[in-house]
C-alpha cells in the first residue's frame, strides 16, 4: 500500500494548541494545494491528513484532533507511526501540566518506542508565551527520558540526563504556526531523523 521512503507522522497535542494551523501551513509550504487561511480553520473533529513530497522523502501527516473524547482513538494509529509531532500552546500556562502528562502517556506506549519526537512550542508570537528554556523545565521528565538533539546552548539550564531510557531523539522547536516560523527547521530535523 505504501511505498518505500513514505513515513507517517502523527500530529498530537491538546485542543487549541495549533495542530490544524500547523497542518495547513505544511500543506501551503510543502504541497501544491494551499492550506486553509487561519480565519477559515475550525476545530479538528476526526482526521485531517496531508501528504507531502519533500526532497527524497514522502511524509504523511495525521492530525487526529485533540479533544478529550477523541484521545482514546489516538493509539489505534500508533503501530504505523514513524515520528511524532507534539504541539504545545506556549501561552496556555494553566494547561502545561495537562499537556505534558498527555505527552507522557503517548510516548510511554510501547508501539511508539524510540520514534523521534518533535516538540513544537507554538504561539511564540504571543506576549505571554513562555520561553523555550522555561518550557523545557516543564517538560523535563519527557525530555530527560529521550536523547535531546538541540545543539544550541539555549537549554544549558536543563539538567543533562546521564542515561536516557530510550534512544528516541527529541528536538525542541519554537514555532509560530500561523506564520510558519520555525516550521522548516522542525521539518528538516524530522526528515534527517527518518532518512
Ligand atoms: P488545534 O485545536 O490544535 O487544531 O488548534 P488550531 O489550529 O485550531 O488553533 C487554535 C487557535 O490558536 C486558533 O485560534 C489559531 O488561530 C490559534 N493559533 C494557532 N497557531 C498560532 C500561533 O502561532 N500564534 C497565535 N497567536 N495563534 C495561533
Amino acid at each position: 500500500l505504501f511505498s518505500k521512503n513514505e513515513y507517517f507522522i502523527l500530529i498530537l497535542g491538546l485542543d487549541n494548541s495549533g495542530k490544524t494551523t500547523l497542518l495547513e501551513q505544511i500543506k501551503t509550504k510543502y504541497t501544491k494545494i494551499p492550506g486553509l487561511p487561519p480565519h477559515r480553520i475550525v476545530p479538528t473533529v476526526g482526521l485531517n491528513i496531508a501528504r507531502t513530497q519533500y526532497q527524497d522523502i514522502k511524509l504523511i501527516y495525521w492530525d487526529l484532533g485533540g479533544q478529550t473524547q477523541l484521545r482514546t482513538i489516538w493509539n489505534k494509529f500508533f503501530s504505523d507511526v514513524h515520528a511524532i509531532i507534539y504541539v504545545v500552546d506556549s501561552s496556555d500556562k494553566e494547561r502545561f501540566n495537562e499537556s505534558r502528562d498527555e505527552l507522557e502517556i503517548v510516548i510511554n506506549d510501547s508501539k511508539l518506542k524510540d520514534v523521534p519526537l518533535l516538540l513544537f512550542f507554538n504561539k511564540q508570537d504571543l506576549p505571554d508565551a513562555e520561553s523555550i528554556e522555561y518550557l523545557s523545565s516543564v517538560f523535563k521528565s519527557v525530555i530527560q527520558s529521550c536523547q535531546l538533539t538541540n545543539s544550541n546552548d539555549q537549554l544549558s539550564s536543563l539538567p543533562s540526563s546521564p542515561s536516557p531510557i530510550t534512544t528516541r531523539n527529541v528536538q525542541l522547536q519554537p514555532l509560530i504556526a500561523c506564520k510558519g516560523e520555525g516550521l522548516e527547521q522542525g521539518i528538516n530535523w524530522l526528515s534527517d531523523c527518518l532518512r
